[in-house]
């Protein structure tokens, strides 16, 4: 992988008999240890996780992404908003327009599952748009550095040789989201996505490879 270079992965094979929603905290507590990777209170990570519905009894896909406040290296489960997947995507259907992006926040409550009390933050659609199942958003010292450049844009291009996506600044909402989610589905070869004068979102299929951070 490019990004693990120069990086030490400090996750264990033993990691991968943990639950999904237990490897997404030990995965978010790793990166989070590192303040070159993020910054305190910085950054979010999320896993789509199969859960039975306590009422339905029906397999759901369910996003645990990590809500408002608290930090990646401690968090734990209640750190954690859980919303279904289903609703979450449907909310495209009732999007007004990127002049009417801030009222999709008032949805998000609706999609929660399992009466869980953590808000989702403003960055939920930035995970839950990214068709993968892992997914880290983080600060690295090293991306910010170039993401902050005039010409950042290709300078990441340039080191990443076409293999991570590039958005202008944005400010982080559900119109992102979906910028996201268009920018991987018309190139579906990335392996990232640099935010302009922000930061960085990796993905991947499983935790252990999700956690590769410049
Ligand atoms: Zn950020």
């Amino acid at each position: 992988m490019i990004f693990q270079k120069n990086v030490k992965n400090y996750w264990k094979d033993s990691y991968n008999k943990l639950s999904k929603l237990n490897q997404l905290i030990t995965r978010s507590n790793l990166l989070g240890s590192d303040l070159k990777v993020t910054n305190f209170g910085g950054g979010n990570t999320s896993s789509k996780i199969q859960v039975k519905d306590p009422i339905t009894k029906k397999m759901e896909t369910i996003l645990y992404v990590k809500g408002s406040g608290g930090d990646l290296g401690s968090i734990k489960e209640d750190g954690f908003a859980s919303l279904y997947l289903d609703k979450f995507n449907s909310l495209k259907n009732i999007y007004r327009g990127f002049n009417f992006e801030d009222e999709m926040v008032s949805y998000y409550p609706m999609c929660t599952f399992n009466n869980n009390p953590r808000a989702a933050s403003i960055d939920t659609p930035l995970h839950g748009y990214v068709p993968f199942p892992e997914v880290d958003h983080t600060h690295p010292d090293s991306i910010i550095a170039l993401a902050t450049m005039k010409n950042g844009k290709e300078i990441i291009n340039k080191v990443y040789r076409g293999k991570v996506g590039w958005l202008g600044w944005q400010r982080p909402g559900f119109d992102l989201g979906l910028r996201m989610e268009n920018l991987i589905q018309k190139n579906p070869h990335i392996m990232g996505i640099v935010l302009g004068h922000h930061g960085l979102f990796t993905w991947a299929i499983q935790a252990k490879s999700a956690i590769p951070t410049p």
